[in-house]
Formats: structure tokens, sequence, C-alpha cells
């Protein structure tokens, strides 16, 4: 047996994990040490040098995407085709087991996923439906109570309110909630957990097969792993199957979602016998990066502790541009790295722009599309979540289950056929009454007189519809399934008949969902034995954001600092560090959720391998008002020798104002103030806008027809202006 090809691209401690028996297996190690790696050369250990089937394997990672890239990189290494095999996400093996034993996991067979966007509407309506005032029990805050209990494995039934009234509330809500995902064939994200866990717990017959089936259990980026998930994989692991587990506690980055850290703790206590490696040479990154990573992460508390080092060179220093606002960070952003494209032979996919929260992207998006640079954004508003797309996908699913609920109200009168929101009352509460779907309930009232006859004819119209689409759609391949519903339902000339951009760009979504579904693999193993149709609902469902419409290949890509998770990229921008948004101003009362996010930006800063560019806005447009966050506290803890700070500008004092008249201080002036030449006007100085009023200048920027000034208005409050254009009178 030539084990060369998987062992010698590791180095000695890799290998040992790679090599070892087969017990249960901890690599605990810092970012960019090849965890990942050492995972895939275990897999293609066990398959060449174990003899272990590949079907035999069950292999769990954290996005789908590193599961694609996981089952390519085993591909590679043992040069056979694996379709087969159990690799992905713990979402979508719970979802494979749940389509495999629908029955026994008391769910309809025609089930679908209920993503967090649906999830909040139909919640609403159930709380609407209690009887609630729905600005007292917001929507949102009820699913996130539901997913935290689902997570923590909890039922209404085992829940206790303790004497409190909103607990009570809330266990009541979940109750109805649950009923009403039964009653209509819908299954949430934490529910495709929890319910697998269920099926697997109560059918011992079921886990002896899969216990039987599974000999060997990988999993990646252990430490984000929460409660469900380590009894899941405790219940298949048995006594006899050993499980391959590598995380580090440094990047444990969902405790806020019930990650628990303390599974790394508990690994060798449940596992009994299991090995510990631990890997502290990175390959990923440069030194500066390196050692900027290291000094952060020494001000959390309670770490494994591990120092990680490079034989690598020093790299470049890490760059820091203090930008003015938003707009101006993201065209630093874009010049910078249109720079690096230009002197360098990277590409456009080489560079990764990481933010806190997804709204961040909107600016550079706008940026990007004025400069003709091609990007993708993961996460935010992901093609499958984008209305036309999930009113598309809302027929189709409808198609097949008339008594998905959510979908019955979001398309019943999209386009407009003139059933009006009474109709809908009516159906809703119909239904509710003689707990029935809302298509049953329709059924009902439409053989009734309830209804006056053009409302009834609008609802029996669009039933018919909908049976005509069920019917049509039944024997045509799935690319025409789609490009039928998307038609027939009047989507498409729906949104054709507005001539502006947004709708066109709503029709040619449209078109590319079609382009989608002839695009899907449906030989991957997660959706064997699902008709077509169903594998690209649960694919558009499950996927959402790593599915999206590139136009192009080779895009500059844009996302969270979460949905960077095991990715690396020659070129990292880490953007918006400022105090209150990264870390975020929940997080910075509470000291656990602090190292949280500073475990957050350890993740984002290990993502780099050549260079690292930071930045921050000293002005900020936030919910509509501009914030003046100082930079974030993570800056200051990376030792200042390692950054060099772009064309730094004279040092800018935060305005600070009292609470109502706001007086000033400026704290010295300005060196920048060629700005105000001739103009009368100075900093600290009064002046007058025609539309805000009067207001204090706080500073300025630029030359010529660019220069701006930034003038804090009583009444309007605080604005940058050009100077040129503002016309601004000075008083004093
Ligand atoms: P993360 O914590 O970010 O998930 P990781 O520990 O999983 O990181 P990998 O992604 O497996 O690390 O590896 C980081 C980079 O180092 C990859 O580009 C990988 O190919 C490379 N690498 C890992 N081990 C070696 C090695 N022995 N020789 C050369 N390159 C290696
Ligand atoms: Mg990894």
């Amino acid at each position: 047996m030539d084990v060369t090809p998987i062992l010698d691209p590791l180095n000695e401690a890799q290998r040992e994990a790679v090599s070892c028996d087969t017990v249960p297996a901890l690599v605990i190690a810092g970012a960019g040490s090849g965890k990942t790696r050492v995972l895939v050369h275990r897999i293609a250990w066990l398959c060449e040098v174990v003899g272990v089937s590949p079907f035999s394997i069950l292999a769990v990672t954290f996005t789908n995407k590193a599961a694609a890239e996981m089952r390519a990189r085993v591909e590679e290494l043992l040069n056979n085709n694996l379709a087969g095999m159990w690799m992905g996400t713990f979402h979508g093996i719970s979802h494979r087991l749940l389509r495999a034993h629908w029955q026994e996991a008391n769910l309809k067979q025609s089930f679908q996923i209920l993503d967090s966007g649906d999830q909040i509407r139909l919640m609403k309506r159930v709380i609407q439906g209690m009887g609630l005032d729905d600005t007292k029990w917001p929507a949102k805050n009820a699913c996130w109570f539901i997913n935290s209990q689902k997570e923590e494995g909890l039922r209404p039934k085992d829940m206790s309110d303790n004497g409190d009234i909103t607990q009570r509330q809330l266990i009541k809500i979940y109750a109805a909630y649950q009923e009403a995902c039964e009653q209509t064939g819908l299954v949430d994200f934490a529910e495709l957990l929890l319910r697998s866990l269920e099926l697997l717990k109560h059918r011992p017959d079921i886990l002896a097969h899969y216990q039987t089936k599974f000999r060997h259990i990988l999993v990646d980026e252990f430490q984000d792993t929460n409660s469900i998930q380590y009894q899941w994989l405790k219940l298949l692991a048995g006594e006899q199957n050993p499980i391959f587990a590598v995380g580090d506690d440094d990047q444990s980055i969902y405790g806020w979602r019930g990650a628990r850290v303390e599974n790394i703790q508990n690994f060798e206590r449940d596992f009994k016998g299991s090995q510990l490696f631990k890997l502290e040479q990175n390959y990923r990154s440069t030194n500066t990066i390196l050692s900027a990573a290291n000094s952060l992460i020494d001000n959390n508390h309670g770490r494994m502790g591990k120092k990680l080092w490079t034989d690598g060179d020093d790299g470049e220093p890490i760059y820091l541009y203090a930008s003015f606002n938003e707009q101006d960070e993201a065209r630093f952003v874009a010049d910078k790295l249109k720079h690096w494209l230009d002197t360098t032979s990277g590409r456009r996919d080489d560079v990764a722009i990481l933010y806190r929260s997804n709204a961040q992207s909107r600016v550079f998006e706008e940026v990007f599309i004025s400069q003709s640079i091609p990007y993708r954004v993961y996460g935010g508003l992901r093609f499958f979540e984008r209305a036309e797309i999930k009113d598309a996908l809302a027929y189709l699913r409808l198609a097949k289950n008339v008594d998905d609920n959510p979908s019955f109200e979001r398309i019943v009168n999209v386009p407009t056929r003139g059933i009006g929101q009474r109709t809908v009352a009516l159906v809703r509460d119909f239904a509710k009454e003689h707990q029935l779907t809302m298509w049953q309930a329709a059924e009902k009232i439409l053989q009734s007189s309830l209804l006056a006859a053009r409302a009834s004819n609008a609802l029996a119209q669009f039933m018919n519809l909908m049976v005509k689409l069920s019917k049509e759609i039944s024997e045509l391949e799935l690319s025409e399934q789609v490009d039928h519903i998307i038609q027939t339902s009047g989507l498409v000339a729906h949104h054709g008949k507005d001539a502006s951009e947004k709708a066109k760009s709503r029709v040619e979504n449209l078109e590319e969902l079609v382009v989608a579904a002839r695009g899907f693999v449906v030989d991957n193993e997660l959706y064997e034995g699902m008709p077509p149709l169903d594998a690209f609902l649960t694919h558009a469902a499950l996927e959402a954001g790593e599915g999206q419409g590139a136009k192009w290949d080779d895009c500059v890509q844009l996302m969270t600092l979460h949905a960077a998770k095991g990715l690396e990229f020659p070129l990292v921008f880490l953007v918006g560090l400022e105090d209150g948004l990264f870390p975020s101003s929940m997080s910075m009362e509470e000291p656990g959720r602090l190292e949280e996010e500073r475990r957050l930006c350890y993740v984002g800063i290990t993502r780099a391998r050549k260079q690292l560019v930071m930045s921050y806005a000293e002005s900020r447009r936030q919910y509509g008002s501009d914030n003046y966050n100082p930079p974030s506290r993570f800056l200051s803890e990376i030792p200042s020798e390692l950054i060099a700070e772009v064309r730094p500008r004279a040092k800018v004092t935060q305005p600070r104002y009292q609470s109502s008249a706001p007086s000033m201080m400026i704290n010295g002036s300005r060196a920048n103030s060629e700005a105000l030449n001739d103009t009368g006007i100075k900093i600290g100085g009064r002046v007058a806008h025609a539309k805000f009023g009067e207001g204090v200048v706080l500073d300025c920027e630029g030359k010529g027809n660019s220069a701006r000034v930034h003038v804090h208005f009583e009444s309007a409050g605080s604005k940058w202006l050009v100077l040129a254009y503002a016309n601004l009178n000075v008083i004093a």
C-alpha cells in the first residue's frame, strides 16, 4: 500500500493524528494549523489503509461550502468518486435522516423546510391567532426563544414557567407554533436537529442501524457544536464507533446560538480512551498576521492556551485606515484592492471583505457597482431570500403540498388577483376554528356562502390554478417545472409590466432560478431518493446564499465574519472596526460576550494569508443617524509595531455633545484645514444652512471641489457636506 500521497503533505504532528489508532481522537489546534487538512487526510487514511468503506463514514462540517470542498479534496486524494458518502452539515444530514424516516419521525412525507424569514411570518400569525398583541410579543423574539429551547432539546411539555407569566406565555406560543408546523408539514432549522435526535432516541432499531452503518464519525469545527449536535454525535457513536473531532476553542463564535465550547472539555470524559493531538505550526499566514492574532486572543481568559508559530516570512505590515465615514471606507477598500490586483498576480476571488453585520455590505456593493468591480455577497439578502424568488418557491411548495400555510398566504394574492385581506382573514379564522389547513378551509368556504360572489370566484380561480399547476408540472423535468411555474403563475408577467430597473432585475432573478434548477445536481447523496423538485426546494432552504446566481466566476467575496469560518484568502479587509459595531454594543457590557467577539476578530484576522487591511470609520450612518464610535478596542490589543497607518490623517477628535443644546469641545485645531481657506468658515465656528438651519463646524477634509465639512446642526443632527455646494453662511 502506498501511503505517500496521504502522509507526505503533512508535518510530523499532523501525521500522528492522521494515522492514529481507531479510537476517539480530538485534535485541538489554532487557526490555519491544518485541522481541516488532517480531517481530509484521515478519511483517506481510513479508506486506503484501514480499509473502511467510504459508505461507513459520516463526516460533518459547518457549511455546505466546506462540505463540498472536503468532498473534492478526499476524492482527489483517493482518486475516486464518492457520491454516496455521507458528508454534509448537521442540518443537511439530519434532513436526510428525516426524509428517510418521515413516518417514524411523525412527519408528512412532503414536509418542507421553513427558513428563518418564513418562520417569523408564521410565528406572527400564530401570535395573532392566539389573540395576543404582536407588538408586545414580537414574532422575532418568540422565534429566538423557541429556537434556543429546541437547541437545548426542550419541548413545551419539558418546560416549567416557575411562576413567571412571560415564560408561561412563551411556552404557550411554542406549543401553538409547533402545532401549526405539524399541521402544515413544516420543519424549521432547529427542528431538523431536534427531530432527528428524537428519532434516534425513540427508535432503538433505527439508531442501531445507523450505529452499524457509520463505523467512523468525523467532525470539523467541533468547538461550535451545540448541545443537541453533541448528543446526536454521542448517540451515533455509541460504544464502538470512534469519533475524530477537530476544533479550536479560540474560534468558538456561536455561543449566542447555543454552541458549547465545553464540549471540547467533555470529550475526554465522554469518549473513553480518547487521544488528544495538538498542532502548533501555522501554514496559512505571515508572521505579522499571526503575531497580531496571538496578541489579540491573549486578552481572553480561560483559554486552552496555544501559541501558533510559522516559519514563514514577516510579510507586509497590517495596514490600518481611519476613514471619515462608511462611504470613504468603501472607496478606500475599492482603491486598495484594485491596486493589489494590478500589482500582484492575485485574482478577485483571492480577496475577502469581512464585516460584523450583514447590513454593512450595502455600501460596498454600491461602490463596487459604480466602479464595475465584480463581487459576490454571501449571506445578507441572498438569492433564495429575495421576494420574487420566495414567491416562486412558494408556488412550487404549494404545488407539492397544498397544506403549506405560509406558502398559501404568501402567494394567494401575488400577483394581485382580487383576493383581499378580508378573504384571507376569513380563511385563516375558519381554518383555526375548524382545525384545518388554509387550503382545506378555503375548500370548505367555497362550498358555503360565506364569501361574496366576486371574492369567491377569485379564490376558486386561485385554487384551480394551483391544482392545474400541480398536475401540469408532475410530468416535467425540474427546470421545466420551475419555468412553467414562474410563467403560468403570472409572476414573470407581473414584474415584466413594470419598466423600472428593480422590476427588470426581478424578472432576471426569476429566470436565474430556472438556470439554478437546470444546474442543480440531484445526485448529491443528501437528496437520495427524493423527487428532484423536493430536493431543489430543500436545497433552496438549506443552502440559501451559497447557490447565489453569480454573474462572474471571479468576484471579490463579501461576507460576515461568521460566514468566513474555515476559509482563507490571500488578501483580507477587516472593516468597521469600531466599538459599538465590532465589538457590538450589546457585547460590550458582558465579559463573556466580549470574549466571543474577540474570538470572532481572531477568526477574521486568521483568514488572511498574505495581507491584512483593517479600517474603521469616524462617523457611520447606522439606523438612520450618524454615529461617532471610537476605534475598536481590539485595535489597541494588536501591537502597534505590526500596524502601518495608511495616509495618517490629523488626529481626529471625537466630538462630544451635551444631551440637549450641543456645545462642542474641539480639542486642538486640525492641521488639515486647507479646505476652509478663504471661506471664512472655521472649525468650532457657527454656520447656517438653508435647509438644516444653524450648526457648529466640527471638522473638515479634502481640498478644492471635493472639500467637505462636518457640521453639527442643532435640529438636523450631524452631516458631512461638500463645501462647494452647501452654501453655508458664516454666523460667527
Ligand atoms: P481553521 O482553523 O481556520 O479552520 P485549519 O486548522 O483547518 O484552519 P487548514 O485550512 O486545514 O487549517 O490549513 C490551513 C492552510 O495551511 C491550508 O492552505 C492548508 O493547505 C495549509 N497546510 C496545512 N498543513 C500543511 C502542511 N503540512 N504543509 C503545507 N501546507 C499545509
Ligand atoms: Mg478548518
